[in-house]
């Protein structure tokens, strides 16, 4: 297990499309573990393969003590819109508020090949969401509304 280094905007990885997992090996494995290292250093809800250099549908999402590797995540169902704020451990100085759908069901297989399927709403999709947008090579600031500012939180 290792910690990895962070690919940060500006970096075309971030913008490539990744390409399926097709063995549930041993690489695959070491590659969820580091993900997990690199994730618990920096303090996120979630990691992309891409974020670490590694052009693979692999992330993993961190959510209230649960725990998700998800291989090659797809969108199975989605409704209703919400706007909430977001930021990613490859973008540094800002966050933004970005809609995305309220409900969601991904369906995804785990390190050693089996298929689950998970329904999410609110922040937990959002994570999910955020997360399979970086294997598409998209990042929150490229769907944002606008930049979070300090005046959002004033009364
Ligand atoms: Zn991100």
């Amino acid at each position: 297990m290792a910690i990895r280094n962070i690919v940060k905007r500006g970096d075309p990885i971030l913008t490539k499309v990744c390409k399926p997992v097709e063995s549930f090996d041993q690489k695959l494995a070491e590659l969820l573990d580091d993900l997990k290292d690199t994730l618990h250093k920096a303090e996120g809800l979630g990691l992309a393969a891409p974020q670490v250099g590694i052009l693979k549908r692999v992330c993993i999402v961190e959510y209230e003590g649960e725990q998700f590797e998800l291989v090659n995540p797809v969108l199975l169902k989605q409704k209703g819109k919400c706007v909430d704020n977001e930021g990613c451990l490859s973008v540094e100085g800002f966050r933004g508020w970005v809609e995305r759908p309220k409900e969601i069901e991904v369906g995804y297989y785990d390190r050693h090949g089996k298929y689950h399927t998970i329904r999410a709403e609110g922040y937990f999709a959002r994570v999910f969401l955020h997360e399979m947008d970086h294997l598409d090579g998209i990042l929150f600031c490229d769907k944002m509304l606008r930049k979070v500012t300090a005046s959002d939180y004033e009364k």
